[in-house]
Formats: structure tokens, sequence, C-alpha cells
């Protein structure tokens, strides 16, 4: 299924710029106003709901872990080395990092340092002093089930910021957490935060969708997001003053769906001194040491 991102029309402008770069890049994503997508989706309530961007094809959604494995075989089968351990030190000799120490007494040296460490990144890059202004978000998802199935739903992003999708037989569900007091975060809060459903997706997901109504909630998990806090955006690319130290980071939540990209672009980095199909210079860390934001406007 592709996805629907509604707007009212406070957040109509900036759904019209973002589908006016989707289609100038080509991808099939259509502009409907309210009446267009009533029709188009019998179940959906237009409440308050002045256009929708829906993507007819060539996107979607796929199993996170699986997509890890695959990429994992096939790194097996290039002789890659797979070490489990915990980068607890990074050494720098100047302006180059020259190796990590590992929590089973192992150092390694290094000539390139990729810092891949997800939520945990900004921890990583203050063990080489440098500073990332990368943290640990909490973020809840729940699964529901319902009497009615819509086979034609796509993944639909509420102006609230919440979402729905089907998932086989089942519903999911999140981005209830308020921006206000999303704070101090502790890498290993996993409790579900239950109220977040009862007092906030499920109002909005009745009125957005009536049937669901009448739905039962049956399970929950809680992730981090990988969380930027100077602009929710990715940071890409070689520290300026030291070099072989790389980026790979802040991707706040929308990091899987750039993750093959970013990868090619790192690869491309280290292997020819450049990149080459994809340029990520946008997402270099200049802007976080100028504290100049690059901001992302409509992600979830
Ligand atoms: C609830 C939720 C929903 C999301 N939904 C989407 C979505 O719809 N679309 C999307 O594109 N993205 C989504 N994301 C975001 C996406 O999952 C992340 O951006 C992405 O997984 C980041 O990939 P990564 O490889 O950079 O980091 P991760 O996948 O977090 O991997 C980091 C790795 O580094 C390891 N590590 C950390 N510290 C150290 C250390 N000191 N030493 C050694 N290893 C270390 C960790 O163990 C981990 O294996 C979602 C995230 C969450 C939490």
């Amino acid at each position: 299924g592709g996805y629907l991102i509604l707007a009212g029309e406070a957040g109509l402008p900036i759904l019209k710029a973002n589908h006016e770069a989707q289609i100038a890049e080509g991808a099939d994503i259509v502009l409907e106003d309210a009446g267009q997508l009533a029709r188009r989706f019998s179940w959906l309530s237009t409440e308050g709901i002045s256009a929708g961007a829906y993507g007819r094809g060539g996107e979607g959604w796929f199993d996170a872990h699986a997509l890890l494995m695959l990429f994992r075989k096939a790194l097996r089968e290039r002789r890659i080395d797979f070490i489990t351990a915990s980068v607890t030190g990074i050494a720098r000799e100047g302006s180059r990092v020259t190796g990590v120490a590992l929590d089973n007494g192992e150092t390694l040296e290094a000539g390139i340092i990729v810092n891949a460490a997800g939520p945990n990144a900004g921890k990583v890059a203050a063990l080489a002093g440098l500073a990332l202004p990368v943290e640990p978000r909490k973020r809840n998802v729940f699964v529901f089930e319902a009497r009615e199935k819509y086979a034609d739903m796509p993944l639909l992003v509420d102006p609230s910021g919440i979402y729905v999708r089907p998932e086989g037989s089942v519903y999911l569900t999140g981005g209830a957490e308020p921006e206000e007091g999303d704070h101090a975060p502790d890498p290993n809060d996993f409790e579900v935060e239950w109220p977040l459903f009862e007092d906030v997706i499920w109002p909005t997901l009745a009125t957005r969708v009536p049937a669901f109504e009448a739905i039962k909630p049956t399970r929950a998990w809680v992730g981090h997001y990988d969380y930027n806090t100077l602009d929710q955006n990715a940071v890409i690319g070689p520290h300026p003053e030291v070099e072989n130290f790389l980026f790979a980071n802040g991707f706040s939540g929308h990091g899987l769906q750039q993750a093959p990209a970013v990868g090619k672009a790192l690869s491309e980095l280290i292997v020819h001194g450049g990149y080459r199909t994809i340029d990520c210079t946008a997402f270099g860390y200049e802007r976080v040491a100028a504290g100049r934001a690059f901001r992302e406007l409509n992600v979830i």
C-alpha cells in the first residue's frame, strides 16, 4: 500500500510544496481534495481535511527486520567480519581517530570509523570527543483488531501526526507522543504508555475512520527514535576536523527508508573519496557545527 498524508487548512501549503517536489522527481503521488478522497476511500471521514497526498504506486511499507537480515546475508557473502561487542572507547590522535576499544577487552585499529549507532549515536560521538545532537526518543506502537477490513487502506497520516496502517489481519498505529515534554529520554525505558492509545489515538482514529469506533487493542511495543534535536534530519558524512570519523546518524524516525541510499553514499565516499550516485552534502555535519537547521517538513 502507499501513503496517504492528510492536511487541514494549516498544513495545506506544506503538503502542496512537498507534492510539487515529489512529482518533479517522478513519484506517482496524487494530490486530492476532500471530495475526491471521500470518493476514493469510502471508509474515510474527511472532517477537517482540505487535501491529501496519496502514493498510488511505487511506494509502500516493508518488514524492517527482514530487510536487515537480507543486508546481513549479502554482507556475509562478501567476507565481512561481524563482531558482537560494544564500543566503549575511541582513540584519537589530533585530527584523526585511530581505533576503538570494545567491552570484551579487545581493541581494534581503524583507518575509518563510521558512527552508525542509532539512538546511541550522540554517546558514541562523545567517545571521540565530538558533539552530535542525537539522542533516544521513546515512541509507542500499538496493534489493534477491527471488525472491518479495508484492503485498500494506505498508511494514513492524520494531520495530528497519528498514523495507522493495516498489517495482515490487524492494524498498527502510533504517533501520539507530544512534542512538548518529549525530553530526558531514558534509553532503557521500554514501558508502553497505554494512556496514549486510550486518550489520544483512539478518539483520533474514530474521527478519521468512523468504523474504528469499535476496535480492540491487542498489544504494543516501544522503540526509540534516533532523534536529531537540531532539525530531526540525518547527519551524513565526515566530521570537518576529524575527517576519518563519518556520521550516519540522526534519522529521527525515517532512517529505514533512507538506509540503502545512505549506505551507498557513504561507501562511495569511503571508496572513491566523493559522492557519485547520490549527493548527501546537504546532510553534512557543517550545519550541525553552525547550528543551522535543515528541516524536512511533514515527517512523523
Ligand atoms: C517506533 C519506530 C517506528 C519507526 N518507523 C519508521 C518508518 O516508518 N520509516 C522509517 O524509515 N524509519 C522508521 N523508524 C526509524 C528507523 O527505525 C531508524 O531511523 C533506523 O533503524 C536507524 O538505523 P541505524 O542503522 O542508523 O540504527 P539502528 O537500527 O538503531 O542500529 C544501531 C546499532 O548500533 C548498535 N550500537 C549502539 N551503540 C553501540 C556501541 N557503543 N557499540 C557497538 N554497537 C552499538 C546498536 O546495538 C544497533 O545495533 C522508526 C523507528 C521507531 C523506533
